[in-house]
């Protein structure tokens, strides 16, 4: 069959950011939808991808729509971009009255009630899509009629072919774009697996409602096959491991590193990592630091112990604290992810979190405003607890400027606090708002020069 599969990623980069704005917001590749586009096309569907981020405004999309052959649409969304996603389907069944749309992605798994009351959405697939989808496919090529609500079928990662990233132009996005200012292009990501096993309450259970309980991990080997074809085709000098959590099993990252160096891998790379395992595995870390890891992106969260305890994070102040010092011994730049604004947050606790930023002068800041995400466990606790302001899709952006969000937290205090952790991405935000990206790039980067230890950032 026919299809055009949707990436609906504009409620924060607008239209027209493809390959326009030097950052990863306007050109990263969703993984997953490209995963899907590969294997809809092994399967021998005919697949185009309509990437939002590449058009110039909602009359563009009639026109694209109108151009197009295919008969069916499906449409991978997260929370923020679900109000896209419904005036795309809209705007899609306007000019094409018979045409099927099918929703996916993190959205609809996790707030399947909601999008199913939704008429004009004819399909839904919770979790995993590639099997469902191509499943869903066939049996719309035979005239069957499937229900409404599709469990998406889990994927083996091991016989998935590799994401199709020429689907999403990727000469022209990602690999000019990488994630962090220090990342020399040309740039890629690759993922090794899906899941992650632990409980952070403003992340779970919705991340094993969309890939299940158990965490899945590609063979070594396949992991590297793509990285020598990527090596091949793109040149690229450095790569992010996109995995929520790559370092979980001591002898997956021995065999990484073994087979990375075999293969006359130099690249620099960066990954996620949680501070009790960078504790835990130092060896790996080494490891991986020799090879190659230049930069690991920490969840620290807080400073505040109590607060740690509250997002049941699994880690100490004192683990955060010597997961930094390891990276400095290895020579690892530190990316630190903090956050303020949740409940029971005192200004003590914030004023923690300020404290440890300030001793430990992480490479990189990325602060942000406790947002709940449908889906996680904080979500239900502040919807029980009638915490919950109104939500706009805009709302769901974690930065100064997302707004409010819940009840009886003094914003104007979140945004004094980030502003005390990380004041040039502070400026740079409010100025980006007021003045535009140009201005403030140039602001930011005075800033940066005269303030005095390190760099903040944020994505
Ligand atoms: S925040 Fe990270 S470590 Fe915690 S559950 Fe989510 S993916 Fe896992």
């Amino acid at each position: 069959m026919i299809i055009d599969l949707i990436f609906p990623g504009i409620t924060f980069c607008g239209f027209n950011a493809f390959g326009m704005r030097r950052d990863n917001e306007g050109n990263f590749m969703p993984h997953g939808l490209a995963s899907i586009a590969a294997y809809l096309k092994s399967k021998g569907h005919s697949v185009n991808v309509i990437d939002m981020r590449k058009l110039a405004g909602w009359e563009h999309f009639e026109h694209v729509i109108m151009q197009s052959p295919a008969n069916v649409f499906g449409i991978s969304t997260m929370s923020c971009d679900y109000g896209v996603s419904e005036k795309a389907a809209v705007e899609i069944k306007k000019y094409k009255p018979s045409s099927v749309i099918v929703i996916g992605g993190v959205h609809p798994t996790v707030a399947a009630e909601e999008v199913l009351k939704n008429k004009v959405f004819d399909f839904i697939i919770t979790g995993e899509g590639e099997y469902s989808l191509c499943d869903l496919l066939e049996r719309l090529g035979q005239n069957g009629s499937p229900e409404r609500m599709l469990t998406g079928m889990p994927v083996d990662l091991a016989t998935l072919p590799w994401a199709d990233r020429d689907m999403f132009d990727y000469d022209n996005g990602e690999k000019t774009s990488p994630l962090l200012p220090h990342m020399k292009p040309p740039f890629v990501s690759v993922m090794t697996s899906r899941g992650c096993p632990y409980r952070c309450r403003f992340c779970q259970p919705s991340e094993r409602m969309v890939f299940g309980n158990k965490v899945k991990i590609r063979p070594v080997v396949d992991v590297i096959n793509e990285l020598v074809h990527l090596r091949e085709k793109y040149r690229f000098n450095s790569f992010l491991i996109h995995d929520d959590l790559f370092i979980l099993k001591p002898a997956y990252v021995e065999e990484f590193v073994t087979k990375y160096r075999k293969n006359g891998f130099t690249q620099k790379f960066t990954c996620q990592a949680r501070a009790d395992i960078i504790v835990n595995l130092e060896d790996n870390i080494r490891m991986l630091a020799d090879a190659g890891l230049d930069c690991l992106m920490i969840g620290i969260e807080s400073g505040s112990q109590k607060m740690l305890d509250f997002m049941d994070k699994g880690t100490t102040v004192a683990q955060n604290r010597k997961a930094v010092e390891i990276c400095r011994k290895y020579n690892i730049k530190v990316y630190a992810n903090i956050m303020f604004g949740l409940p029971t947050e005192t200004k003590e606790d914030m004023d923690a979190t300020v404290s440890f930023v300030r001793q430990m002068k992480p490479d990189y800041v990325s602060p942000s405003v406790f947002t709940p995400y449908p889906g996680s466990y904080l979500y239900d606790y502040c919807k029980e607890k009638d915490l919950l302001l109104p939500v706009s899709e805009k709302s769901y952006r974690r930065n100064p400027l997302g707004g409010a969000k819940l009840k009886g937290v003094k914003y104007w205090l979140v945004n004094f606090e980030i502003f005390k952790a990380a004041p040039v991405i502070f400026i740079f935000i409010v100025a980006r708002k007021i003045i535009g990206s140009p201005a403030a790039n140039f602001i930011s980067a005075i800033i940066k020069r005269l303030s005095k230890p390190s760099a903040n950032y944020a994505n």
